[in-house]
Order: C-alpha cells, then structure tokens, then sequence
C-alpha cells in the first residue's frame, strides 16, 4: 500500500457519537474515494461486523477500529486501535468497563446543567442516543442546540460541558497501558489520536509519547480533521523523532457538524511510514 492513500481511519457511527450507520458511512466513504477505512468508535466495537460488510459491499478496504477513552496526566487522552481482532475478549471487556460509568456521569451533568437553568438534559440528550451505553457530551451538545441554548455544538463545547463550564463532570477512563495493551493482545497497533488537541505541556507531551511507545503504542495521528495544517506539519516531525507511524482519519461525526468529510483531507506527508504499512496483514 503506497503512502500515498485516501485512507480515513478515524469516524463515528450511532453505535457511538455519529450520526450515521456504519452502512451509510461506507457508502459515503465509497462516494468520497476512500480507499482504506476504519470505523472508530468511542470505546465500543459494536460496529465492526456491520462496518466491515459495509466495505466489502462498497468495494473499499477496511480495518476494523476503536477510539478508546484515557486517563493520563489529569486529562482525557484518546487511543485508536487499529487493525485488531474485535472477537478477542480482553478489548471487548475492557471497552464494556470504560463504557461502564457514562450512566451515571450523565445524570451528574444533567444535574449542573439544571442548576444553571437548563432542566430535562438527561432526557434531551438520550433522545439523541443510538446506543445505551454509549450516553456521550456530543450527545448533550445536541440537545442544547435542539433547545436553542447555542447555535452549533462547538458553541456548546466554548460555553459548556468542558473544564471550568458547567456540565463538566471528571471521570476517570481507562489507563493508557490498559488501552494500548487491549489493541495489541488483539494483534492490533494502538494510536495517539490527535495529540494536538490536548492542552499539555512539552513535558507532559513527551511523557505520553514515551509511555505510549513503553507500553507497544506504535502510531500516531498527523493528518486529522481535529488539527491544524500547522499541526499536520508539527506532528510529521513527531512522529520522526519518536520513530512512531503515522495516521491519517478525518474524526467525522456528522453530515451537519462536521468540517472535515470522510477522506477530504490532504495526504500524509511522503516521508512518513503509514500505519497501513504495517497493517498490511490485518487489512480486510
Ligand atoms: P465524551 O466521550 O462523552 O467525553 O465526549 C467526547 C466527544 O465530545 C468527542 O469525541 C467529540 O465528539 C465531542 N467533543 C469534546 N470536546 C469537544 C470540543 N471542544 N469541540 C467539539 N467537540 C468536542
Ligand atoms: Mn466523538
Ligand atoms: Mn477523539
Ligand atoms: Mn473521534
């Protein structure tokens, strides 16, 4: 596989935060001239049989995916996981128990949001829900512009539901040795998903790629629709420097929200070695 590819591994379906099914997503996937796929889900594989019949309908290739939610240094950091066995049981159970506490942190963000005048989130935002265990803040974002308390979700992400706002509820996710160790059990390669968008220091930062790369992480996301063209270039340079592979996948979640579409994004710097390269043996 050249590294030049229209691969998107990184999107969501219903089965998390999308707004899609997994078959409607491969078929705009297809429409776009993906190449290579991967359906990513928050925490969950729930998709991945239908996600991958859907490609093979489209005539695309597919890997099958995950974007796992971690704790690391205070903040939330997320891992994909590419290219693993989604039947093995440790991922499957480790991905049930990162799911398991988004019930009640749920209630707990409904109850802030009451106290500044915003009754019923609880109940809003599980309208918008395609999966039970899968009750996510894009799914309250929804609900708050459904109300008209903002215009757009990244309204809502500026005034709520995130550090200091109201709405925000700390929780504790899976450890990111956990994670890493779930997608490579299961003989998958485990991905820093867009590290540009965490507030850390150079520190921090250094720390969770040489901990990543500890525990077996080999990839790193460059070009992503959560980054910057200055980020695809800062991230390229990473990526050499910690000798990681790189990761290309536009995080779409909707036809209405998104910015970045599946594989409209520009292709992966010609120096880096793709994450499809040493993927090849796992690519369906
Ligand atoms: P959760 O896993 O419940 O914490 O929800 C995280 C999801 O909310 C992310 O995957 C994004 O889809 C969305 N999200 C979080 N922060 C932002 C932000 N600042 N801007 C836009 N979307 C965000
Ligand atoms: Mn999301
Ligand atoms: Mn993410
Ligand atoms: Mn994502």
């Amino acid at each position: 596989m050249p590294t030049i590819l229209n691969a998107d591994l990184h999107c969501h379906s219903v089965v998390s935060d999308g707004t899609l099914t997994p078959e409607d997503l491969a078929a705009r996937a297809a429409a776009n001239g993906v190449e290579l796929w991967a359906l990513t889900d928050h925490d969950e594989i729930g998709g991945q049989e239908r996600a991958a019949a859907a490609a093979r309908a489209q005539g695309i290739k597919y890997l099958t995916g995950t974007e796992i939610s971690v704790t690391f240094a205070g903040e939330t950091v997320h891992i994909v996981g590419l290219g693993f066995d989604p039947r093995d049981a440790a991922i499957t159970q480790g991905l049930y128990d990162t799911r398991g506490g988004r019930g009640k942190r749920a209630q707990e963000m409904a109850d802030q949001l009451a106290q500044v005048g915003i009754p019923g989130a609880y109940e809003g935002a599980l309208t918008f829900v395609g999966n039970p265990e899968l009750i996510s803040r894009t799914h309250f974002a929804r609900f708050l512009v459904e109300k008209g308390y903002c215009k757009d979700t990244y309204e809502v992400f500026r005034r709520y539901l995130t550090e200091g706002k109201p709405g925000f509820v700390p929780h504790r996710w899976a450890s990111l040795k956990d994670a890493v160790r779930w997608i490579t059990e299961a003989q998958g390669i485990a991905v820093i998903a867009h590290p540009g968008r965490y507030k850390f220091t150079a520190n921090e930062e250094h720390a969770l790629f040489t901990e990543f790369q500890a525990h077996g992480g080999r990839g790193v996301e460059v070009v992503t629709g959560s980054h910057s063209p200055a980020e695809y270039v800062e991230y390229a340079e990473k990526a050499i420097e910690y000798g990681l592979a790189a990761s290309r996948g536009s995080d779409f979640h909707s036809p209405d929200e998104s910015h970045c579409d599946l594989g409209k994004l520009p292709p992966l710097p010609g120096n880096l070695t793709p994450v499809w390269e040493i993927l090849e043996h796992r690519i369906q």
